[in-house]
């Protein structure tokens, strides 16, 4: 019978069905990091039991890592508290650990599919609501809580409600100046932030045939910020080409077996869907976040809905019917798990190069990992970003969550190329955010205020 990748997955890590109804799932790759694991190594040593799959369990430090100076001890105190624990719980159960000293430390949602450890046909799991990123790769990615961390590591098994499938194709050519990000908060804006309640995402159609796995990763990122438990493209050619090579992706006659196994889960033609939606990338331009929740976004060249959400025009202090362009901004941040890898600070860079950052704009650039960081440094695109007056960070979350020195203060509006506007999401209570592509960002610091990143497209060479 035909059937979709996320059933194959699902079955063939279905340990048993509970009484509840839920499924006793295997978790293939369980990944750590400092903010949602300590107490769940607590409960382990309360109860006498080590971590049952240590192998299938890697770490690293991304939350509270201060971006500015990596140097140890930290001078955030609590920052360097976490470490200390995370390395101590790391060394007593024996898993690996990228710490900040390490040439693979960065975001754990960066360095996973870096290193070679996401790969097609496995469930993985993360104390981390984007957990869902990782089904760039064909893999069924879940955020998990505190408890649930607990669970993974101590039977490397999870109890989850099985989900409905929901298969959006988007078809066509994206236009200049249109990126992954824009697709993903089209989607969102549509469906709504509800939408994927009960649901895994599916992402198919000759766009996302086209992207690049650094696309696709921020498409599935998001999927969460949309309701989805997880999202998923199928695995083909452009997975297998990025995954070959890396550290721990197979080799040798392993590797052929791998893609030979990789190619089998993929959705199968004819496989049926809960439901399905299409969306025409031609029609989908440079978005734009309004409002408090990622589905409040607009094109750059509307205006905020006439039935706009109360609530969030108070908080952001905007008014229904207003452009979205020409907001004023005072931060401009490029990072995240979402849009902190190379492909978005080239795209960046495309924009920045020979401008100069607004005066009145503080802007960071913070590369998702060190091994990002190194690459764009290879390529000199930190001396773009400096030479314009950005901060060149080191790697870590910043100002996703600023859960580190890195944050709003007051009511400083920030372009963000993050993946969540909620209120006093990035360290402020009363901070605005207005998520857009990381190209939009650039454009916005130069600019001092949101603009249209296609006016500027038109005077950078191809
Ligand atoms: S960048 Fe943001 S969303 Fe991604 S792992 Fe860090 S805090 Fe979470």
């Amino acid at each position: 019978m035909a059937e979709t990748l996320f059933n194959k997955v699902w079955n063939a890590h279905r340990v048993r069905t509970l009484a509840s109804g839920q499924t006793q799932l295997f978790i293939g790759l369980h990944l750590v990091h400092e903010v949602t694991s300590p107490q769940a190594f607590d409960m382990l040593r309360q109860q006498g039991l080590p971590v049952a799959f240590p192998e299938r369990t890697v770490a690293t430090i991304d939350h509270i890592v201060p971006t500015s100076s990596q140097k140890r001890p930290f001078l955030d105190m609590m920052a360097e508290e976490m470490t200390v624990a995370l390395e101590r719980n790391c060394r007593d159960f024996g898993i690996r650990l990228y710490l900040p000293d390490s040439d693979e430390q960065g975001i754990v949602h960066v360095i996973g599919p870096q290193l070679g450890l996401t790969q097609p046909g496995l469930t993985i799991a993360c104390g981390d609501s984007h957990t869902s990123t990782h089904g760039a790769f064909g893999a069924i990615a879940m955020g998990i809580g505190t408890s649930q961390v607990r669970d993974v590591l101590a039977s490397q098994c999870l109890a989850v409600e099985p989900l409905k499938v929901r298969r959006i194709d988007v078809n066509g050519q994206l236009r200049p100046g249109v990126f992954a990000k824009d697709v993903i908060l089209t989607i969102i804006r549509r469906l709504g932030v509800q939408g994927g309640v009960g649901y895994a995402y599916e992402y198919g159609g000759s766009t996302l045939d086209r992207m690049t796995m650094d696309e696709r990763m921020t498409i599935c990122n998001m999927s969460i910020e949309g309701g989805a438990r997880a999202g998923y493209v199928n695995p083909d050619d452009t997975t297998f080409a990025y995954l070959k090579g890396r550290k721990f992706a197979p080799s040798g006659a392993a590797w052929d077996k791998a893609v030979a196994w990789w190619r089998s889960i993929a959705s199968d033609r004819d496989a049926s869907y809960d439901d399905r939606v299409t969306l025409d990338a031609a029609s989908i331009e440079p978005t734009v976040t309004w409002g408090i929740n990622p589905g409040q976004a607009i094109g750059v060249t509307e205006s905020i809905p006439a039935d706009a959400d109360a609530e969030a025009l108070a908080y952001m202090g905007f008014t229904a019917k207003a452009p979205i362009r020409g907001t004023k901004i005072d931060v401009a941040f490029i990072g995240s798990c979402t849009n902190g890898r190379l492909s978005d600070i080239e795209e960046a860079a495309r924009i920045v190069r020979g401008h100069k950052v607004s005066s009145h704009v503080k802007a960071l650039m913070v590369p998702g990992s060190r091994a990002v960081a190194r690459e764009a440094e290879k390529r000199g695109l930190h001396q773009v970003f400096i030479d314009a007056g950005f901060e060149w960070r080191g790697a870590g979350c910043s100002m996703c969550l600023a859960m580190n020195p890195d944050k709003l203060e007051g009511r400083q509006v920030c372009a963000s190329s993050s993946n969540r506007n909620f209120k006093g999401r990035q360290g402020s209570p009363t901070g605005r955010t207005l998520l857009m592509s990381p190209a939009m960002v650039a454009a916005a610091a130069i600019a001092g205020e949101v603009v249209d990143v296609r006016t500027m497209l038109e005077a950078v060479p191809a």
